[in-house]
């Protein structure tokens, strides 16, 4: 049975229409379950009985199972859910100075194999559904709602690769997004992808407000291929070509992931080949520490050469942040607490 909480507004308004009710249900329903944050049926006491028994019979409006949780000292929160038909996925909640951002999941495992990435090392079991990915940012809300707090950000970071799971990915973050749904303003969600170019045509052309985030991690082909077997489908040019497109589609500055890995990608090699890599380009790069993973053997560049790289793309007037470290007492890389579960 398909759960309630993957149906945007407007699909629960279709829904509506074609079993002879009125559509504006659709609205007070989304109250309940967004606003009310109401996991029951029976509590929605202004919908009529005939219809609730309706929807009980066609949709599911269960949460997920939280089934571990870990706080770092950071105050950086991992969580992992258990799904319906078993299976674990982890979601991320993060402190920034600027509020609360949740990382999500979009499929369960992942078959991209970035060779640093613990998530790939569990590969791609089955794609999460749009309520799977609303309820990671659901559940979160609702331990926050305990203090009175409120999600700011939403990031599409977690296991998987959303543009191998594109509709319901969107749709999700439709509604998370919506009005009467979690009303997480479009600009303060972010999609990252390893590259898959076609996912980028067809976002360009949908003209959506979200962040585009991009995982370079490396400024040559060969390079990249060593670290992402993607880069061997869609080459730098293929990738830039499509992200200027993107670019001239819509106004938005897209954000390149780079994970410093020692002795691999930071050198002063590799902040030339960005610097000509970005040229001209609406662009900034956001340098993230590597969190290391036992199983893999690339070691993080730590403190000092990170700054050292930060400093020399400074230098070449190339637009940089650097991300500082989160929850690297817990098994905060990507896919480690569900890869250290299933062990
Ligand atoms: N598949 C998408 C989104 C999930 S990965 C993508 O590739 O963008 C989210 C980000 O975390 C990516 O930039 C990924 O390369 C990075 N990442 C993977 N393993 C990591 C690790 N051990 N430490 C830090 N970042 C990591």
């Amino acid at each position: 049975m398909e759960s309630i909480y993957s149906l945007s507004l407007k699909d629960l308004e279709e829904y509506l229409s074609s079993h002879e009710e009125k559509a504006f249900h659709a609205k007070q329903l989304y109250r309940w379950i967004y606003d009310k944050r109401i996991d029951d049926f029976a509590m929605m006491s202004d919908i009529s009985k005939h219809l609730l028994e309706k929807l009980q019979q066609d949709f599911t409006i269960d949460r997920l199972i939280i089934k571990e949780k870990q706080v770092s000292k950071d105050g950086t929160q991992k969580y992992l859910f258990e799904l319906s038909d078993g299976c674990l996925i982890e979601s991320v909640l993060m402190i920034f100075d600027y509020g609360f951002s949740v990382c999500v999941s979009s499929q369960v495992g992942c078959n991209m194999g970035c060779r640093f990435c613990a998530s790939g090392l569990l590969k791609k079991q089955r794609n999460l559904t749009p309520g799977e990915i609303v309820l990671q940012v659901l559940m979160i809300q609702k331990e926050l709602d305990q203090k009175d707090l409120r999600l700011g950000n939403i990031v599409v970071m977690g296991t998987g690769e959303p543009f191998d799971n594109y509709d319901n990915v969107m749709k999700a973050m439709n509604i998370i997004n919506d009005p009467y749904g979690l009303k997480i303003g479009a600009r303060h969600i972010s999609i990252s992808t390893c590259g898959l170019v076609p996912g980028i045509e067809r976002f360009s052309k949908e003209n959506l407000q979200y962040n585009l985030a991009i995982s370079l991690h490396a400024p040559n082909n060969e390079l990249r291929s060593s670290l992402m077997p993607v880069n061997n489908a869609y080459p730098l040019e293929e990738l830039f070509q499509a992200l200027k497109n993107y670019s001239k589609d819509n106004n938005r500055r897209l954000t390149f992931e780079y994970l410093l890995l020692k002795g691999i990608n930071d050198e002063k090699e590799h902040v030339l080949q960005l610097k000509q890599l970005l040229k001209g380009m609406n662009a900034y790069i956001n340098l993230i520490p590597y969190n290391t993973v036992k199983e893999k053997d690339y070691e993080s560049s730590g403190e000092e050469r990170a700054l050292r790289f930060y400093d020399m793309l400074k230098k070449e007037n190339v637009a940089v942040t650097l991300r500082t470290k989160k929850g690297d007492d817990i098994d905060a890389a990507c896919g480690q607490l569900r890869a250290n579960k299933l062990k």
